[in-house]
């Protein structure tokens, strides 16, 4: 694949570019077509762009550096949207056949944040079918490749848009983590990921899975670039009453690595991890020691039952905020039923596809009466003590060092046939939106040419150290 100079810039360097008007934001708004016209036909990240307004807003960015307006970070700069999230202009398919010709009526608030700035939005982004799946195999369109090897995944359910920030057909993207979609592809894509705090983002306008897991982040292909994006997008919104005003972070002497504590839980390295993948990762954390971090063994005892809970709770929500797709009120619709129930029956068999109805089951079977004390009780129950065991480690440390993933990107079709070993390539990152702490996921090396993701978790609304963590590493590694 031939590279591009416009594949390559962050937000950063496109906006100084821009600034010093040595390039137009038209300019590289068709670059990054190019490269989309050029790749996507084999990648598949895309399930649409539209050009048209990409330019009319590039026109805009650049009439407004023209006129010598100061203009923020992303004015002008490319970005591209996980296909669940609300864009006026779009239809919003959340990679189902049950939503293909749905046009959006409103923007998302991230994407309305987003737009207030001059952002310049690309297209959508394919994923797995409402979010649900680690690899984009799921997308009733068709999968995305990863960018690094073909025969791959790029991970899931984020996975178009992962792959997108890693080829260069977008700048930055957003998307959506529910038990690990942002963090799980930008680990097998090797680009930056971040889960914010549940709260510290509206959810508005995202098509919801699980209502109390779900959270928009950033991928960017820097730390930096992913804080700027992620200061754009965050805070209280009237219409998610979930969201919160991240607090002025409280002005720390200048952050230094001698003063960082972090934790790393030994149950996260036990069994199933490739011994490639945990050596990259080790020697991430004993880099960091040798700069002057405290390494603390810890333990999150509650994490074996991690994703049980998981697969007990996202389920049951994901069976109450399915409900509305019956062919009435939106999307496709079988209108040949003999009657109301037959019409739901047969719009939903045909437009959903298996991952998605299993859930659907499952989640139903969980809620039902006699099965939810046992079942749905007892995991909100864990679901308390995975949230203390989190509780109780940050007194200790400021943040926790994990893998993001036990292995590299897995082949295309390896674990479409078993569910459960789909299920457990989430094994590393479904803790952090049970507990509703932030994460992110960066790279910290390869293995037979594979990026590996680097996870570090932070307390409550304490991205700010993660951050600055995230970037003392990350210069760390480009300057060894
Ligand atoms: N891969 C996980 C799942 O299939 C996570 C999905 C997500 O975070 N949206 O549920």
């Amino acid at each position: 694949m031939g590279e591009k100079e416009t594949q390559r810039l962050t937000i950063i360097e496109a906006h100084e570019k821009l600034r010093k008007k040595e390039i137009s934001s038209r300019e590289l708004t068709e670059g990054i077509f190019d490269t989309i016209s050029q790749q996507d036909k084999e990648l598949f990240c895309y399930i649409s762009v539209d050009r048209e307004s990409a330019l009319a807003a590039a026109r805009a960015a650049d009439e407004r550096i023209g006129n010598g307006e100061e203009v923020g970070m992303l004015a002008g700069i490319p970005v591209a949207i996980k296909d669940n999230m609300l864009a006026l202009g779009y239809t919003c398919t959340a990679g189902s056949k049950i939503l293909e010709n749905y046009a959006a009526p409103y923007d998302a608030t991230v994407v309305r944040r987003l737009k207030e700035q001059g952002a310049v939005i690309l297209g959508k982004t394919n994923l797995d079918e409402f979010a649900m799946g680690s690899s984009t195999e799921n997308s009733a369109y068709g999968p995305t490749k990863n960018p690094h090897d073909t025969e791959r995944v790029p991970g899931g359910s984020s996975g178009g848009s992962a792959a997108a920030v890693a080829a260069g057909e977008c700048i930055y993207a957003l998307g959506s983590d529910t038990g690990g979609s942002i963090r799980q592809p930008a680990s097998f894509c090797g680009v930056v990921g971040l889960k914010p705090t549940y709260g510290a983002v509206s959810r508005y306008g995202l098509i919801a899975m699980a209502s109390s897991l779900d959270q928009i982040g950033p991928f960017a292909k820097t730390v930096e670039d992913v804080e700027i994006i992620f200061d754009v997008i965050k805070g209280k919104d009237l219409l998610d009453s979930t969201s919160v005003e991240l607090e002025a972070q409280n002005q720390k002497p200048k952050f230094q690595i001698k003063d960082i504590r972090i934790g790393v839980p030994k149950e996260y390295f036990i069994g199933g991890i490739d011994p490639a993948v945990e050596k990259l990762v080790r020697k991430a954390i004993s880099d960091l020691e040798k700069e002057g971090a405290h390494i603390e063994e810890i333990s999150l005892p509650h994490t074996k039952y991690a994703l049980s809970v998981y697969y007990l709770i996202m389920p049951s929500e994901v069976s109450a905020n399915l409900a509305r797709y019956d062919g009435i009120k939106y999307g496709l619709s079988e209108s040949e039923g003999n009657n109301l129930l037959d019409v739901y029956m047969k719009t939903r068999q045909k437009g959903l596809g298996d991952e998605v109805r299993r859930r659907v089951v499952l989640g139903t079977y969980v809620l039902s009466a006699g099965y939810y004390d046992a079942y749905y009780l007892q995991a909100q129950k864990v679901r308390t003590l995975i949230k203390n065991d989190f509780e109780k480690a940050f007194e200790r440390v400021d943040v926790i060092i994990t893998p993001t993933t036990s292995t590299t990107a897995f082949r295309l079709g390896e674990k479409t046939q078993d569910p459960l070993s789909m299920y457990l390539s989430d094994i590393f990152t479904v803790s952090a939106p049970i507990a509703g702490i932030p994460a992110l996921s960066m790279p910290c090396g390869e293995v037979h040419g594979m990026p590996v993701g680097l996870q570090i978790m932070g307390k409550w609304f304490d991205e700010k150290t993660i951050f600055q963590v995230a970037s003392f590493y990350e210069n760390l590694k480009n300057n060894a």
